[in-house]
């Protein structure tokens, strides 16, 4: 047993030191893929409970490494908000997303995900109306959609800024709600429109009586409060009809619909549904 854990150490330690040398070369790699503009976004409908149309499509960062292949957001945003990369990132996604937007068929809405450290490092509202300006498009179609912890994380910073937005006419949405330390009284006092429910509240609602009321529960919570309900992580159709039937959730998002499309797809499944 002690040589075995000698050995596991061994591997555990050659294991760290891959993990190590791999992410200081995706660290470079990275910065030269945002500064080459090499980044690109895919986009996830979000659809009416009820008549099945899309109503908004979220903006989701797309990187592949020309040897590595895709790399998750999942690594790749956390490595940009270390790097100071992350504002790039963002004003990128801003500006591409509501150009693509522009171009769909119907007043479909679309969402971007903003980082804590935008709240500091970007000048947001100038980003965002800048954006708007040149696509023509007007406010009330670009979500903003931020986390519990990040939130949290910037509380006064992010209050004024989420604040000027929402002044202008931009949704602003809570996202992976469920998932981090809210505390509601203070989430109530902030501007938000809509709260997605976390995937995680989904995943069980077929298997577990528990958890359905877990969800169900939440909300209403969130429609007491007068936001717009969306839950995310829908794949499949038991928990759409469970959802419809249980709930009052309002939007759905999920792979049982579609999976994040690149803008081509995107624009075509918007025409052919909402058509
Ligand atoms: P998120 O904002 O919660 O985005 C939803 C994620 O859930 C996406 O993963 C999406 O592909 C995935 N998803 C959608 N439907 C389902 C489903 O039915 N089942 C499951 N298991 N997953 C589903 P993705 O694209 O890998 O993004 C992961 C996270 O990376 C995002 O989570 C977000 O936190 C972050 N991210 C992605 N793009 C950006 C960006 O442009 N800026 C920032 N700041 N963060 C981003
Ligand atoms: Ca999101
Ligand atoms: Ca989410
Ligand atoms: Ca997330």
């Amino acid at each position: 047993a002690k040589a075995d854990g000698k050995a596991r150490a061994q591997i555990f330690h050659a294991q760290m030191d891959i993990d190590y040398h791999y992410r200081q070369r995706l660290k470079a790699d990275l910065r030269q893929a945002v500064a080459d503009g090499a980044l690109t976004l895919a986009f996830q409908p979000q659809l009416d409970i009820e008549t099945r149309k899309i109503v908004s499509c979220e903006a989701l960062a797309r990187w592949t490494h020309p040897e590595l292949g895709p790399v998750s957001p999942a690594t790749f945003i956390p490595m940009a908000e270390e790097m100071g990369l992350i504002s790039d990132i963002t004003a990128f996604v801003v500006e591409s997303a509501t150009r693509e937007c522009a171009q769909w068929a119907g007043p479909v809405g679309v969402a971007v995900n903003v980082s804590a450290r935008d709240f500091r490092g970007l000048d947001l509202l100038t980003v965002v109306s800048r954006s708007l300006d040149r696509a023509g498009l007007p406010a009330n179609r670009l979500e903003i959609e931020v986390t519990e912890t990040a939130v949290i994380e910037e509380r006064d910073l992010a209050n004024s800024v989420l604040q000027g937005l929402a002044d202008r006419g931009i949704v602003i949405a809570l996202d992976d709600f469920g998932t981090g330390y809210s505390s509601l009284s203070y989430l109530n006092a902030l501007p938000f429109n809509k709260l997605k429910i976390d995937r995680s509240f989904v995943a069980d609602i077929g298997k577990d009586p528990r958890a359905l009321l877990l969800l169900s529960n939440v909300a209403r919570l969130g429609r007491d409060l007068d936001l717009t309900v969306v839950a995310e992580g829908v794949e499949t159709e038991e928990q759409l009809e469970l959802m419809q039937g249980m709930t009052r959730v309002q939007q759905v998002q999920g792979y049982f619909f579609s999976r994040p499309l690149p803008s081509r797809d995107i624009a075509e499944l918007i025409a052919r549904m909402n058509g």
